[in-house]
Order: C-alpha cells, then structure tokens, then sequence
C-alpha cells in the first residue's frame, strides 16, 4: 500500500467510513495517532461529500479566502495604508510602495550582509542608476544623484518644495 494508503483525490469519506467505524490505514495511525480522536461520522446517502474548514468548533465551505481569513495575523492598521492601498490603485505599484515603506525591497546593502557563498559577484554590484555606490532604501530613493534630481522636479508636485532628498524628512510629511 503507498503513501495514500490506497486513497486519492476521488476517495470520498464513505471510502474510510467502513460499516460504523473510521477504517484509517495503519500508516496513517502509526505517523498521526490523533487519528483516533476522531468522532463518530454521520453520512447521509443522498449528501455529496464536500470541503469544510474547521476553526474552532466552526465549520464553514472551504475556500482560500476562509483559510486566508482565519490563518493571518492581523495587526494594527498603519495611519499610511490608505496612501498606498486605495480603490484605484496599481496593485503592482501599491505592492512595491509597500515593500519599500516596510524597508523590504532585497536590495543590495541587504545582500553584502548574508554569508560569503552567497556574496559572490558582490564586487560587480552598484547602483545601476549612479554606479557609484551599492544600492538601498535610503540611496535608491533619496541619496543617489540621479533619485535627488527626480525629487527636486516632482516635489512640487506633492506641495513639498522645501523638503529635501532625506528619507526621514519626506516621510514625515
Ligand atoms: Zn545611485
């Protein structure tokens, strides 16, 4: 018998349910012994077998939404959510505002950090829009000459004229 124990996707729970016990196999038993709290089955001839999650003593139909809903950690909204997700937004450009909010763009003073293995060609990584220094958050948006001369054109724009290129300054505003 494999793995399955002799099930697959099109087993239904009558398979297992044999003459009013559960028939688990034993390879089930032997790697899941909570097997055998399972309590007692009612099957109705007439019902099709379907997918439930189960949250506490709550059972709903199952659905990635219900599984996202009940597996996330919630926290505490973050007064600027509603600057990156709004109804028209870009999603891909909303999802990259967020990354660099959160400072989780994989940029390169990120990477210098980890083991040597992983370091390798390091020596050939540099800002690809100054080539001056490696990139981050800071220089990416801000430090980097080529970022300060996009943010003295656009600031006018978000009525931050005397803000400078300082990432602590603009996003203070
Ligand atoms: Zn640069």
């Amino acid at each position: 018998m494999n793995a399955n124990g002799g099930f697959n996707h099109k087993s239904k729970v009558a398979d297992i349910w044999i003459n009013g016990r559960w028939g688990w196999p034993i390879q089930w038993m032997n790697r899941t012994p909570a097997l055998t709290n399972i309590g007692p089955c009612n099957l109705w001839e007439e019902m099709q077998d379907k997918i439930c999650w189960k949250v506490g003593d709550k059972i709903m139909d199952f659905s990635n939404s219900a599984v996202w809903q009940t597996t996330r950690t919630r926290e505490e909204e973050v007064p600027w959510s509603e600057s990156v997700w709004f109804s028209q937004c870009i999603s891909k450009h909303a999802f990259l505002l967020w990354l660099i909010i959160r400072r989780k763009l994989l940029t390169q003073d990120k990477i210098i950090k980890w083991g040597h293995a992983r370091r390798r060609g390091m020596n050939m990584m540099c800002c690809l829009l100054c080539y001056k220094d490696y990139d981050s958050h800071d220089h990416l948006f801000f430090s980097c000459y080529y970022s300060t001369q996009v943010w003295y054109h656009i600031r006018a724009y978000a009525e931050m004229e005397n803000v400078q290129p300082i990432c602590s300054d603009v996003s203070r505003r």
